[in-house]
């Protein structure tokens, strides 16, 4: 199998949910004891999270970058930058390094091809929804119209991300509250949810659900198994 690196901590709720699953991927594929080969650098993610706080990207960019190297010097052969908020910064982390990165926005994009969805919803930290780079990359390459929730729905989808989910705190009041914005999205003509924050999709694993949900996680997490069990040097999804 090849190796793969895993940027992660961010938060590291989400983190063990792709370790859960991609360990999981490789036993269901190959049986018995086989799990996968990772490598992890997982950050602190209160000092990700200021930074991004206070806009210094770039020096959040440099430290994502040195981890890529990092990993790629102790021999993973693909990185999976496990969020989408920091996708922001990959023009940085491919400058750097020479192993590919796998693209978050690939695997949403694979997913609602898949599907047949032209215009999903999208939920994630308020620079996920409100900038380009996972917008327009989805736009660009799989040409999908992305819908964002309203202003006042964005702000409190971002507070919960920060002060609840990634603290791993997953209360109903929220649960519902989210469970309205996809109600919402329907009305205004979405037909699908892509849950664009790593965590959300521990919030809404149960009950009822008001659109199809594209999950971030689970879909680079499938696109890191085609990495895991392809050829050598293979980009499979
Ligand atoms: N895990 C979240 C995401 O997928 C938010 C954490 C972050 O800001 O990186 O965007």
């Amino acid at each position: 199998m090849n190796t793969l690196g895993v940027i992660a901590g961010m938060s590291w709720e989400s983190t063990a949910l792709y370790y859960r699953l991609l360990n999981e991927g490789v036993r269901d594929r190959l049986g018995g004891l086989h799990s996968a080969p990772l490598l992890l650098h997982s950050t602190d993610f209160a000092a990700i999270a200021a930074l991004q706080r206070s806009g210094d990207w770039a020096e959040a960019g440099r430290q994502l970058a040195s981890a890529a190297e990092g990993l790629a010097r102790a021999g993973a052969t693909a990185v999976l930058l496990a969020t989408n908020t920091m996708h922001k910064v990959v023009p940085v982390i491919e400058a750097a390094t020479t192993i590919p990165l796998l693209h978050i926005g690939d695997a949403i994009g694979r997913a609602l091809q898949a599907g047949g969805y032209r215009r999903p919803l999208l939920l994630g930290t308020a620079f996920t929804m409100r900038e380009p780079f996972l917008r327009d990359y989805l736009g660009e390459r799989y040409a999908v119209e992305v819908m964002v929730p309203s202003e006042a729905a964005q702000v409190e989808i971002d507070r919960a991300i920060f002060a609840e989910l990634c603290q791993g705190r997953f209360t109903e009041q929220t649960r519902a509250f989210y469970r309205q914005v996809l109600v919402e999205g329907r009305e205004a003509g979405a037909d699908a949810a892509i849950l664009g924050c790593t965590e959300i999709g521990l919030l809404l694993a149960t009950g009822e659900r008001p659109l199809p949900l594209i999950d971030s996680a689970v879909e680079h997490v499938q696109l890191g198994l085609g990495w895991l069990l392809g050829a050598p040097g293979q980009v499979a999804g």
